[in-house]
Order: C-alpha cells, then sequence, then structure tokens
C-alpha cells in the first residue's frame, strides 16, 4: 500500500454554534467566549504541531460547527500560522451560517485569502426553518451572496435540504428556484437524516415517506441539470465545473490533516477523529482515537458517489485488486446502475439512487 506522509489538505473544525438544531449529530457545542478563548490556545499549538509534517497547503477547509460564530480577531488569531502555508493554486473554504455573518466578517475573510464559502442556508421556506430551529431570514439571503461577490468571493456554495417534515415536491421546487435567483455555481443537497442522537431523534420525529424522499431527490437531479449543472457528487451540483476541490480530495481517496476538536483526518493509511469533547480538547488536546481503514472498499464507496467512479488503473497501482474480477457479480448485478467508461466504474443516475444498496453487495465482496 502507498504510504503519504505529508498530505497537502487541511480540514479545521470550529466546534462552536450560537444554537443546537434539533437534527444535529455533529461535534458541537454552544459558543462561550471563555471557552473559544481556550480552544483557541489549544488549536494554535494542534496546528504548529500538524503543520511541522506539511509543506504546502492546497485545499483548506475550516467546517463546524459554526466557523462564522467566530469574532474577526478571533478568526485572525486561528489563521496567523496557517496563512504562510498556502501554495499558489489553493482553495480555501469557510462554511458560515447567515445569521452570523456580516460585511466585515466576508471582508476580513478575503484578506486572509478565503476564496470559497459554503453557506447554511437549508430552506428559503420560513416555516421549514422554524422546524429545522434555525434562525435566519431567508429574505437576507440574497444581498448576503451579493456581498460576498462584491468582496471578490465569487466561489460559492449554499447547503439545502430535502426530505423534510411538511415538505412536498412542490416546496422543493420553490427552493430550487430561489437558489437560481443567486446565480451561484454550486449547490450541495441533503436529506434529513433523522439521527439517534439528535434532538429530532430522542423526540421520535418520523422520517418522510422512502418514495417521497425518492421523488424528490429525482426531481432535483433533473431541475439541476436542466440548469446547466453538473450531477457531479450524489448530493452536490457545479456548474462552470467548480467543483469542491477539498471535497474530492475524500472521495477520490486521498489524505487529509484534521485538526480541531471534533475533527477527523486520514493520513498514513489510519483514520483519526480527536475527541469531540471540548472541556478534554481544551485540557488534554486533540486526543486522537486511530482506526484501521478498509482501504480498497473505502475507495469504491468514496469513487461512486461521484460522477468520475472509481479508477481502476489506480486500484490495481494502490492496492493490487483487479476491481472487474473481485466485483464481477455485483457488477453484472447493476447492469443498468453501473458503468465502464474510460476504465473507470461509475454509477448510473439510477446507480446514485441505489447506491447503498450496491455498497452493501460491494462490501460482502471485500468481506
Ligand atoms: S446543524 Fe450546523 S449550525 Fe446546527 S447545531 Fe449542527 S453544526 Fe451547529
Amino acid at each position: 500500500m502507498m504510504i503519504n506522509a505529508m498530505t497537502r489538505s487541511v480540514y479545521i473544525h470550529v466546534p462552536f454554534c450560537s444554537s443546537i438544531c434539533p437534527y444535529c449529530d455533529f461535534a458541537r457545542t454552544i459558543k462561550n467566549e471563555k471557552w473559544i478563548e481556550q480552544w483557541l490556545v489549544q488549536i494554535k499549538k494542534e496546528i504548529r504541531t500538524k503543520l511541522k509534517n506539511i509543506d504546502q497547503i492546497d485545499t483548506l477547509y475550516i467546517g463546524g460547527g459554526t466557523p462564522s460564530v467566530l469574532s474577526i480577531e478571533q478568526f485572525d488569531s486561528l489563521m496567523i500560522d496557517l496563512i504562510p502555508y498556502l501554495s499558489k493554486q489553493y482553495e480555501f473554504t469557510i462554511e458560515c451560517n447567515p445569521e452570523s455573518l456580516s460585511k466585515e466578517k466576508l471582508k476580513a475573510y478575503r484578506e486572509h485569502g478565503v476564496n470559497r464559502i459554503s453557506l447554511g442556508v437549508q430552506s428559503f421556506d420560513p416555516n421549514l426553518l422554524e422546524t429545522l430551529g434555525r434562525h435566519h431570514d431567508p429574505s437576507r439571503i440574497e444581498n448576503l451572496i451579493q456581498t460576498m461577490k462584491d468582496q471578490g468571493i465569487n466561489n460559492i456554495s449554499i447547503d439545502l435540504m430535502f426530505a423534510l417534515p411538511n415538505q412536498g415536491l412542490k416546496d422543493v421546487q420553490r427552493d430550487l428556484e430561489q437558489f437560481f435567483r443567486l446565480d451561484i455555481d454550486h449547490l450541495s443537497i441533503y436529506s434529513l437524516i433523522l439521527e439517534e442522537n439528535s434532538i429530532f431523534g430522542k423526540q421520535n420525529i418520523h422520517p418522510v415517506d422512502e418514495d417521497l424522499e425518492a421523488d424528490e431527490y429525482e426531481q432535483i437531479v433533473k431541475i439541476m441539470k436542466s440548469h446547466g449543472y453538473e450531477h457531479y457528487e450524489i448530493s452536490s451540483f457545479a456548474r462552470n465545473k467548480k467543483y469542491s476541490k477539498h471535497n474530492l480530495v475524500y472521495w477520490n481517496d486521498q489524505e487529509f490533516t484534521g485538526i480541531g476538536c471534533g475533527a477527523s483526518g486520514r493520513e498514513n493509511g489510519k483514520r483519526y477523529t480527536n475527541t469531540k469533547n471540548i472541556h478534554q480538547y481544551i485540557e488534554y488536546g486533540p486526543q486522537p482515537v486511530y482506526e484501521e481503514i478498509d482501504a480498497p472498499f473505502e475507495m469504491i464507496m468514496m469513487g461512486l458517489r461521484t460522477s468520475f467512479g472509481v479508477d481502476l488503473e489506480e486500484m490495481k497501482r494502490k492496492y493490487r485488486i483487479d476491481l472487474l474480477e473481485k466485483g464481477k457479480e455485483v457488477i453484472g448485478q447493476y447492469k443498468n446502475d453501473l458503468q465502464i467508461v474510460d476504465r473507470h466504474l461509475r454509477c448510473t443516475e439510477t446507480g446514485m439512487e441505489k447506491l447503498n444498496s450496491i455498497l452493501v453487495d460491494f462490501l460482502e465482496v471485500f468481506e
């Protein structure tokens, strides 16, 4: 197996949020100024330690939690050791929520080299936002996007959700119409998953009917494609080839460094996850827990999510596996859902819809 001790992609996790959404199962905690200051001391230590193994950063992704809850001064302080590492062609994304964003913050992001923003919009419908426990005013989104563009940040993505309680096909369509008004190049769209540990999970909220969810997904793909967006990953659409370069690192089976409370990384063939407990992190640092990765299966699982598929030659080179031979039965079983194009095994649109079943079948082959 190829060992790569030096990654060129870095994920930084900011675990603070101004409120906790009832569906959320991420590593997050309510914003607290004292904790943020203590967390900053610890994460800056972790950044300095991890950067010793890195020459340059090609993709930097600050996610959360809600990174935009940090004040400009706190963000400055977080950035100071990272900026000199950015390579010439870097992509630097920050996740933001509309309610914690301002013109001043966007200016500060731009000054520190941020060139991509992922905005958590979730829906433009005030009633659905209320169900989701989100507190922003959807009528502000258009202005906010314009302010990003005015600051010179043109690589913009928003997150939307579907399969929400009381959301029908028409509502999903309306949200997409609002998205098109923004004239931006990227959309990530996720169905609501009722995680056991979330507030919704504990309240026994029921998921929407599976058939309705499948119809909504099909409609989303159709509408997005008809507006010139490429369906390049199961939940992602891009125009003008503005793919998320950072996420492509995950999907292309490459290694990356994770920094911060609750962050995960993948280095030297292993995955690690730092402690999710903010007090433990502040007191003792990252305390990563390592796990072995079933690397060949991971390559299939990630590759089939994208329209680029699994590179069959790369699979042979890295893991000495001839997937056409080893996965012959599964590939035969999904004749209309899997295809081989340019030595890549890819999902067709119907395959994307059946991805879970396809992966379960591949998993059996790799067990
Ligand atoms: S969904 Fe996002 S904003 Fe809401 S609590 Fe979770 S991390 Fe915070």
